[in-house]
């Protein structure tokens, strides 16, 4: 999730009766996207996968809006939940189809009819459903992942109220993020963000979705994983807190190979036009992946092994983690020319049954126990053992051992990084 909390001016109140389309895909729509000199502006797109324009329904999502989410930690219901019942207790109110109103007005050039968005509501929500679009099509294409992946499709709950009861009475706002308990993305209504409005983001929805496929294959599907469930209950908790850290950094890192598609091209930054400008502008510089100085420090390596994932992750560790581990494969992609290659090579260590190079999933199985067994050398093993090309596993490992301070001989082996692999010079190390 994006940890992060927002704001936003609701401004682009355009009045209009729409006419309600029966169209199914493809569908001619005009949406809100990032243009190549990077403002967001009308753009015609085609919509591949929807079924039903108006509701905003298709093969990679299903919007729903006037949900009512309360999680309240002390309710006797929650507390006596299943995992088959737990959707039904936090869901107090499941919703109803939204309704996007449009204008069809014909295209100039080509003669075509297109879909204009009537309203605001409509606009961020039938952008939402293409930035969902776009996120699948990046995982299918460039990371490989097949279609039964991707079912069921998920909702996407638009401007829910959310509770929190922990935080207090009132809804949230101003975040994205993937729910796994209801296998559902979550589009809070905006405050304060002074910019792009999340969900118009293209580079902050495919984190979401990143968070949606490590739960479909690191996670096996569960709404409530197993190994994050017993290890979360532990203290420490040092494979609960490498879970988080490196769902988080692949996450961002997915977000950047996602926005390589786009006609703005590849950013690193791409929180920056939901967060600069605004009260949150410092994520942007926090989670910039192409810094290349970024280091374990020893007193974040000893949280990560010694801390129970409560305390650990009450600061945002795991996005500091994260984020360490997003640029040091964002440099190993870079410096051999192979980024798309890394990125599909990643996906492919979530879930892999092969003894001789078991998926992150597996590992999870392995040491289900005892938890102390998993720290961050095993979900870089996976990945590392997953990666073909000599030349590209040889510079993550490098990588890894100098950013994010994993001991060389832990990733040292068959399968593993080649003895050649010495690590890097730009961190200090943390083991004097
Ligand atoms: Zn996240």
């Amino acid at each position: 999730m994006l940890r992060t909390v927002t704001t936003a001016a609701v401004g682009l109140g355009l009045l209009a009766s729409g006419c309600a389309p029966d169209s199914e895909a493809p569908v001619k729509v005009s949406v809100l996207s990032r243009s190549s000199n990077g403002q967001y502006v009308p753009t015609q797109v085609e919509l591949t996968t929807i079924e039903d324009i108006v509701g905003l329904k298709g093969t990679v999502g299903d919007l729903q809006g006037g949900a009512r989410i309360v999680i309240d930690p002390n309710d006797p219901a929650l507390q006596n939940a299943t995992t088959d019942t737990v959707a039904d207790v936090l869901l107090k109110n499941k919703g109803h189809d939204v309704k996007a109103s449009y204008i069809s007005q014909k295209d100039e050039r080509t003669g075509e009819d297109v879909l204009w968005p009537a309203d605001f509501h409509s606009w961020n929500m039938v952008t939402s459903y293409y930035n969902l679009e776009r996120a699948n099509e990046y995982f299918r294409t460039v990371a490989d992942v097949k279609v039964a992946s991707f079912e069921p499709s998920p909702t996407l709950y638009y401007f829910p109220d959310f509770i929190q009861a922990q935080l207090g009475k009132e809804p949230l706002r101003d975040n994205a993020l993937f729910y796994p308990v209801l296998q559902s993305f979550l589009v809070l209504p905006f405050d304060q963000i002074q910019r792009a409005p999340l969900p118009l983001n293209a580079g902050v929805m495919a984190h979401e979705y990143s968070h949606l496929v490590f739960n479909r294959l690191a996670y096996a599907t569960q709404a409530l994983p197993v190994s994050l469930t017993v290890w979360s209950s532990e203290s420490p908790s040092q494979g609960a807190n490498v879970l988080k850290a490196f769902d988080e950094g692949l996450a961002d890192y997915h977000a950047y190979g996602a926005t390589c598609r786009s006609v703005s091209g590849c950013d690193p930054r791409f929180m920056a036009p939901s967060f600069d400008g605004g009260p949150f502008s410092a994520v942007t510089d926090a989670r910039d992946l192409s810094r290349g100085d970024r280091c374990m420090s020893a007193l974040l390596y000893t949280r990560v092994q010694q801390q129970d994932v409560g305390t650990f992750t009450a600061d945002g560790a795991e996005y500091q983690v994260g984020t360490i581990l997003a640029s040091a494969l964002y440099q190993a992609g870079r410096s051999t020319g192979q980024e798309a290659q890394l990125q599909r090579d990643i996906v492919s260590a979530y879930y892999d049954t092969d003894p001789a190079k078991p998926g992150i999933y597996q590992y999870t199985q392995m040491v289900l126990g005892d938890q102390s067994q998993f720290s961050l050398a095993v979900p870089a093993a996976a990945i590392i053992s997953h990666i073909s090309d000599l030349e590209l596993r040889k510079a993550v490992c490098n990588e890894l051992m100098d950013h994010l301070q994993i001991p060389r001989e832990l990733l040292l082996g068959d399968n593993l990084c080649p003895a050649s692999a010495a690590g890097g010079t730009t961190c200090p190390s943390i083991f004097q």
